[in-house]
């Protein structure tokens, strides 16, 4: 098992498969995505490489992420190879959900074990003001279809907005009365590039938790390899909800998880301020051991904290650079 000097061990990857979006969200890309379409991402291949080797260090869940990982045409195959992959127990894939219906399909017969889909509004008007697109009816008809097929677990991320979406919390709650999703509340982090975004948008997530609690909703019991975020269910309701606090004390103590971005950079933290080139150890099979001892190595770097209560908010420009 991959282990740091505090002590915490990592079993979950979270691996980006491209930097590029379609999706314009005023916290992350308002200006949609500005790099060049043909950079050099992961091959095929080289992802096989980079999850054969973490599962030989112990890793078993693998989350595919981007940018928006499905622009790429190879994502079913991507899905199937990590499936494939002897000692992943999950794949799981973070997604803007843009023309879901007619892609779970393939996703789930590929071996997806896990979708994430960001919703950041139930109105159609607020979700189009966040993200650029008229598309919440698709994501909600490709969410029905997730659970149809039996995709074994289905959460629904939405960032916590001032101003958009926190005066909707009670459209949230019901809405999952009777869907059994997990809908997950994620505080706004702020980055490089969104600063006075962050300072205008910005709703600690530690008020909704207190009046979640008042409302019944209550912890459920954490399992010894729980990351960092709570959840929570009530008796009344088919969905639970998780909310993901990245500014409350010890967000960090749980961190289970690396990430590798799209270009093959190992980043020890959401936060780091740069990543780690792995491009080199992924030419080959034949360099698996060789990328293992180098993850074993680079991995006593890893800090305590990502510092961003102390207002420190990395080399991370936006979170489509390496997959929030
Ligand atoms: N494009 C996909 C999507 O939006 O689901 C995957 C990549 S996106 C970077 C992953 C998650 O990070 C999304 O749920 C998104 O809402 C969230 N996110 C992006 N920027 C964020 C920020 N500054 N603070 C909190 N969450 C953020
Ligand atoms: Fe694209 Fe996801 Fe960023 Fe929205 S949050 S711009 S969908 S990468």
């Amino acid at each position: 098992m991959l282990q740091d000097n505090f002590g915490r061990e990592f079993h979950y990857l979270r691996l980006s498969i491209t930097d590029v979006c379609n999706f314009r969200c005023t916290y992350c890309l308002p200006d949609g995505y500005q790099g060049k379409p043909d950079s050099a991402f992961l091959s095929l291949d080289e992802i096989r490489r980079v999850i054969a080797a973490f599962a030989a260090t112990g890793t078993s869940k693998i989350r595919i992420t981007g940018g928006e990982p499905s622009i790429r045409g190879d994502l079913p195959e991507i899905i199937a190879a990590a499936k494939a992959t002897p000692g992943i127990r999950t794949v799981a894939l973070t997604t803007n959900g843009y023309r879901l219906p007619e892609r779970i399909d393939r996703w789930a017969a590929a071996g997806l074990d896990a979708l994430n889909l960001s919703i950041d509004s139930l109105d159609p008007g607020v979700f189009a003001a966040i993200t650029g697109h008229t598309r919440l009816r698709e994501l909600l008809d490709g969410l029905d279809r997730a659970l149809a097929l039996g995709i074994p677990r289905v959460k629904v991320n939405t960032v916590l907005l001032r101003g958009h979406n926190d005066g909707q919390i009670d459209r949230f709650l019901d809405w999952i009365r009777d869907l059994p999703i997990t809908l997950r509340f994620i505080e706004l982090m702020q980055t490089g590039d969104n600063a006075d975004f962050f300072r205008s948008h910005h709703v600690s997530g530690e008020a909704l938790r207190q009046r979640l609690l008042d409302a019944g909703w209550r912890p459920l019991i954490r399992g010894h390899n729980a990351g960092p975020a709570l959840e929570l269910h009530h008796p009344d309701y088919s969905g639970r909800i998780g909310l993901i606090l990245p500014y409350s004390k010890d967000f960090c103590a749980t961190c289970n998880r690396l990430r590798v971005s799209a270009l093959g950079h190992l980043h020890l933290c959401l936060f780091s301020e740069q990543g780690i080139d792995l491009r080199h150890l992924l030419q080959e099979d034949a360099q698996r051991d060789e990328l293992i001892a180098f993850l074993r190595d680079r991995l006593t770097d890893k800090k305590v904290s990502h510092f961003l209560h102390e207002g420190f908010s990395g080399g991370t420009r936006h979170l489509a650079m390496i997959g929030g």
